[in-house]
Formats: structure tokens, sequence, C-alpha cells
């Protein structure tokens, strides 16, 4: 017989590397869809963290009445706060409601091992209470994370999922023409859009139309995340 090719403790290496993999760890912030095709998601934030937010009547008005596919990142102070607008968004089939935490902390990275957990624990089943929805992806509060709060979340069962590059739309400094301009000129396929929905964003609603009838010029079509991502 022939010499194995691994030692003992290589053979145990290998096999808990195949553990992992086949267990679902990942330790991976997704940034874009696993594409080539000129497909991009729109994504938006519904953040809240001590002042009420409420839903940008404007922009999901524009959304919905287009029948866009798109992905809300909600945290849940919001979903309590909103719970019959929120109630009304989940019935729209392409509507998608993702996890944005329960507090919106501006830096996870300071927090806990159960505070973490919980953040993420307490804003699922609030979304699940008041939609039915049952959340799998996660975006930290303003993108801040590190390996040990990833790997926390994904421990939950979730994925993380942030963005390529960030439109900046809660800037009030940042024209409408300038962020149409922005959108149209960074998009590449599989990429990621993150704006708000919370009010946040100043000129988001002014701004979307136009950024969404120059992407479908260009070819582009859109998805709900987990159109694309298993
Ligand atoms: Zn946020």
């Amino acid at each position: 017989m022939a010499a194995p090719l691994l030692s003992a403790p290589g053979r145990a290496l290998l096999l808990a590397l195949l553990l992992a993999m086949a267990s679902g760890a990942r330790g991976q912030i997704i940034t874009r869809l696993p594409t080539e095709e000129k497909v991009v998601a729109l994504s938006f934030d519904a953040c809240e963290a001590f002042e009420p937010m409420h839903l940008d009547e404007a922009l999901t008005g524009f959304l919905l009445e287009r029948a866009l596919p798109f992905t809300v990142f909600m945290g849940g102070r919001f979903a309590r706060d909103n719970k019959d607008a929120v109630r009304a968004l989940a019935a729209h089939p392409e509507v998608e409601i993702e996890n944005h935490s329960w507090s919106h902390n501006a830096d996870m990275r300071r927090l806990s091992d159960e505070r973490v957990r919980n953040e993420v624990l307490w804003a699922g089943a609030e979304i699940r209470r008041d939609t039915g929805r049952r959340t799998r992806f996660f975006r930290f509060p303003a993108g801040v994370a590190d390996e040990r709060t990833v790997a926390l979340v994904e421990a939950m069962g979730y994925r993380v999922v942030h963005w390529r590059y960030a439109s900046g739309d809660p800037d009030p400094n940042l024209s409408v023409e300038r962020l149409v301009r922005d959108a149209l000129a960074q998009t590449r396929p599989g990429d990621i859009l993150i704006f708000h929905i919370n009010g946040r964003g100043v000129h988001t609603a002014e701004a979307l139309p136009r950024i969404v009838d120059g992407l479908s010029a260009r070819g582009y079509r859109f998805v709900r995340l987990d159109a694309l991502l298993p």
C-alpha cells in the first residue's frame, strides 16, 4: 500500500477544513452578486437608532408602481415603530425584507458576543412578528464589522451583505444630478446598490427614477438579493 500523502496532523487539518466548508462557514462579507450579467440589486436601508424614522413614501410609491424587485435592510426598532407600513410593504411579493440590527449601533465591533447576537435576534424576531418573513441576510450599521462580529452573525445562519460602493445619499450636499451621474458611471454587473428608504436619503426619491431608467437603457435588469444569493 502506498504511503499516505499527508501526515496525521495534516489529515486532521484537512478534515477540519472540509467540515468547516460543509457547515457553510464563510467569514465573508458579500459586496456583489455572483454574476457577470447586467443585473443589479437595489437595496435600501431602513435604519432607526434613537429617533423614530418612517418610510419614504415617494420612494416606495415609485418602486411599487414600477413593480421593481428590491431589498430593504430593516432595523428592529424601525419595524416596531412602523408596523402597519411595514406589513403593507411586505404584502408586495417583489419586496424582500432583511435584517439591519435592532438598534443600529454605530460600531458593533465594540459590543459583546451576546449583544451582537441579540441585535440580530431581536430585529429578526420583530420583522418576523410584523411580516411573517424570516430574514437570512444581515447588514451591519454603517457597514462596520470585523472577523469576530461577521463570524457571530454567520453562526446564526445569516450571510452578511454590504455593497461595493455607497451612493452616499444621506449627504445633503450630493445633488440629484450628482447621485444620478455617479450611479450610472460606477455601476457594474452584479452590483448591490445602496440607498436609504427611511427619509435619510435627501434626494433619493428624486434621483432613483432617473437611475433606474438610465440603467435599464444600458441593458440592466433588477433583482432581489435572494434571486442570486444562495
Ligand atoms: Zn443603516
